[in-house]
């Protein structure tokens, strides 16, 4: 019992690009994003909140492909999406399609907080970050040197190789059970522009409710046809299940290696499965211990 975070830094053919430098930059920066969650939480902030900062950490860290260091679409450019969702009080907020807006979660979050809609997305959704003003940058400030050469591998050849990670979340258990979940991505490398991928979408990239809270990440479009998200939910309150065997349930029944989820339940257990090569986590719980994995 007691508060518990995990958070994920994507899910794919992670060993196949991963330099010992590249390595060792995540393993250190891994135990410290989730801290951000892990401090807010131990002392005493909701769940709600935890997931933003810890996203927030995330779309700030080029390591991971969401915010700063997003992968780019086939048209060379920046389309961000990212949704919130907060299981005390069923509120959920999204947006898709973003250019300028620095931090996606910030909008997800304003948009559960100040709209009567879930959803927003393009031109819309950029002028009411905007009106709120949010942080707002040029679109090539997402790049990096790592997204352009996978773009121009991706070009090259966009038959080769499996999908890399290019998402990150964060799921959380407070100290009064209040859980929720909170998901960024820049999508797929060299998407088509238009593409909306699972991330932005409440029950399928993201969900939270009384029971658990969900973060997804991997092949969108098996995630999006699953609604892999809300499943977890439903298949524990179906059938009984632990978010660890329900979680494995979903992956397992969606095609090989489409990626992984991370769970936190209502108690403070928490279930990190996936199919995919690798995805890199990191969890923290109050009744002891911590972790990092890739
Ligand atoms: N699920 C993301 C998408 O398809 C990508 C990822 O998680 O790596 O947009």
């Amino acid at each position: 019992m007691g508060w518990a975070v995990a958070i994920h830094g994507g899910a794919g053919a992670i060993l196949e690009s991963l330099t010992s430098t590249h390595r060792a930059d995540v393993e250190a920066a891994l135990p410290e994003l989730t801290e951000v969650a892990a401090r807010m939480l131990r002392d005493g902030a909701a769940a709600i909140d935890a997931v933003e900062e810890a996203v927030v950490a995330l779309e700030e860290c080029e390591l991971f492909q969401a915010g700063r260091g997003a992968v780019l679409s086939a048209a060379g450019a920046h389309e961000l999406e990212a949704s919130i969702m907060d299981g005390h009080t069923g509120g959920a907020g999204a947006a898709c399609g973003l250019q300028t807006v620095r931090n996606p979660i910030r909008l997800a979050r304003q948009v559960m907080e100040r709209t009567t809609h879930v959803f927003v997305g393009g031109s819309g959704a950029e002028d009411l970050a905007r009106a709120w003003e949010l942080d707002r940058v040029p679109n090539a400030w997402f790049t990096t040197q790592r997204r352009l050469d996978q773009l121009r591998a991706h070009l090259a050849d966009p038959n080769s190789g499996r999908p890399h990670p290019a998402t990150v979340g964060a799921v959380a258990c407070d100290r009064k059970g209040r859980l929720a979940a909170a998901t960024s991505t820049g999508g797929t490398t060299g998407k088509l522009p238009g593409r909306i991928g699972d991330a932005p979408v409440i029950g399928a990239g993201t969900w939270a409710d009384q029971r658990v809270a969900v973060s997804a990440t991997g092949i969108g479009e098996c995630f999006l046809r699953s609604g892999s998200a809300r499943m977890v939910s439903a298949h524990m309150e179906l059938s009984g299940a632990s978010c660890q065997a329900a979680s494995r349930a979903v992956l397992d029944a969606m095609p090989e290696a489409s990626g992984g989820l991370i769970v936190v339940d209502q108690a403070g257990r928490v279930a990190l499965p996936y199919t995919s090569q690798g995805m890199y986590r990191g969890w923290a719980l109050e009744s002891g211990g911590s972790g990092i994995g890739i």
